[in-house]
């Protein structure tokens, strides 16, 4: 009775949506915003040509979803009935990629234009006729979806309504299998099919509801909303591979301060950031400011068009989880200099466990955090042969976002600017200055006992305890 109750009462949640049609709704070119002349005309190009052999063709998600927004979509991709051996015969300029499932890429010097023959969706219970083996795990994830479908299987496999619209530039038609084009006009993430057993095929698609939500700035639906938090722990079994490109997307898109709070507020970062999101948990404060004052500075890198490196976010984002660690180290008896070096390495090590953060990256991490530990020692020789360190820059920014986030640095920042700022006489004095202070190294008073090696006697975390 209760379980029935119980049901009842979920039903209207856990109730498959019929988002998918078997006829689609058609628009015509008075019903749509859409020009032919908008997309790239490679892409549009493509579909003509493989329409003229007989095939079908269409442009398709990203590029018509934000096209009817009116962004300039990143790239446009072309889905067709024809198979990438098909594709190949028809363009002298195409190549095959991928193994899993076969991709064509379409090179136009500089631009490349994918094109991705129609899927289905592997029922569920389905087996692999060939190696018998089944299409999803126990917990319903999908290991291959590497079956050609129709167009009706193809807009069906696909994750969000609004990436479900097929655009032919021929008849400038736009075919609606998932009413996307209302879901666009409500700007809403709506899952295709019933979100649950959607999002447990591939957990990955609740980050994507929240990458696109943040870009897009849309709500993400009721239903397709409620169960990403019960659901966020299945992104511990995703290879991390595969999350390390993820995350790059949500945070080098230019939306990652909004899509890190809804990262938050969805418990999706915990499965990302583990230690740091205990971080956030125990210095909230501080955590959150050093976090999302990194993120709004690389959208606003963003915006201007300026580089952005990995590292530094990552560096970021990993920093606030450092000083419970040094200190743990520390307790156990460790010097405070290996202790900082020691639980660097722990940290970075972890979170590669969750997120594979390539070598090219966790070095120069490293570089920005052992800045840290230096930046503060200036006597002497030293201001001068940190300038010239390549990792400079970074160190020094980012000793100001600890800044901005509250640390107590007794003003090396404003140091640091205005010996950049200053000329040879002007840096001579600001050194000299220094060595008029109660400790050489610009610490201020309040550490006068210095080791006979001059080092600090803390890691250059404190600030962040
Ligand atoms: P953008 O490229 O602007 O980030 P996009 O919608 O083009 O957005 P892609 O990751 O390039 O996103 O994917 C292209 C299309 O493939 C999507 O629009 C969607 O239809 C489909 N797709 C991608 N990933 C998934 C997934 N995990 N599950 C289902 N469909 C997906
Ligand atoms: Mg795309």
């Amino acid at each position: 009775m209760l379980k029935k109750l119980f049901q009842s009462f979920r039903s209207p949640l856990r109730k498959p949506q019929q988002h998918v049609r078997t006829t689609p709704e058609v628009l015509s070119s008075s019903q749509h915003s859409l020009q032919r002349n908008q997309f790239s005309r490679y892409a549009v190009n493509i579909v003509e040509r493989l329409q003229t052999a007989g095939y079908q063709a269409y442009l398709v998600g990203g590029c018509v979803r934000d096209m009817m927004l009116g962004i300039t979509p990143k790239d446009f991709d072309v889905a067709t009935s024809a198979t990438p051996e098909q594709i190949r015969a028809e363009f002298r300029n195409a190549r095959i990629i991928g193994r899993r499932f076969k991709l064509v890429h379409i090179h136009f010097g500089r631009e490349i234009i994918e094109v991705a023959t129609f899927r289905a969706n592997h029922p569920i219970d389905d087996e692999d006729e060939d190696s018998n083996q089944s299409s999803r795990n126990e917990s319903g994830r999908i290991l291959r979806d590497n079956v050609y479908g129709t167009l009706e299987d193809d807009a069906q496999r696909r994750d969000f309504t609004i990436n479900a619209l097929y655009y032919d530039p021929v008849t400038e038609r736009v075919l609606d299998y998932a009413n996307g084009v209302h879901d666009i006009r409500n700007r809403l993430i709506r899952l295709i099919g019933d979100p649950q057993q959607r999002y447990k095929e591939d957990p990955v698609r609740m980050l994507r509801a929240v990458r696109f939500a943040a870009k897009l700035d849309f709500g993400i639906e009721k239903h397709s909303a409620t169960p990403i938090r019960p659901l966020a722990p299945m992104l511990r079994d995703i290879p991390s591979a595969r999350l390390f490109e993820e995350v790059l997307k949500l945070f080098l898109s230019g939306y990652a301060e909004a899509t890190f709070e809804m990262l938050v507020d969805l418990e999706l970062f915990e499965p990302l950031f583990p230690a740091s999101s205990k971080a956030l948990e125990y210095n909230p404060t501080y955590t959150h400011t050093l976090i999302s004052e990194a993120l709004a500075n690389t959208d606003l890198r963003i915006k201007q068009n300026k580089p952005v490196t990995p590292a530094f976010l990552f560096a970021a984002l990993l920093w606030p989880a450092l000083p419970a660690r040094v200190l743990r180290l520390q307790e156990r008896g460790m010097p405070p200099i290996p202790a900082m070096q020691e639980a660097a390495h722990e940290l970075i090590t972890e979170q590669c466990q969750r997120i594979a953060i390539p070598k090219r990256f966790t070095m120069p991490i490293r570089e920005i955090w052992d800045m840290q530990e230096r930046l503060p020692r200036r006597s002497g020789k030293r201001a001068d042969l940190l300038l010239e360190n390549p990792r400079f820059r970074a160190g020094y920014d980012f000793l100001l976002l600890r800044e901005l986030a509250g640390e107590e640095t007794d003003g090396l920042g404003e140091w640091w600017t205005d010996y950049q700022d200053a000329n040879d006489s002007g840096r001579r004095d600001m050194i000299r200055d220094l060595g008029s202070k109660p400790d050489a190294t610009g610490q201020g008073p309040r550490k006068r006992r210095r080791s006979s090696s001059g080092k600090r006697k803390r890691a250059g975390v404190d600030g962040a305890e």
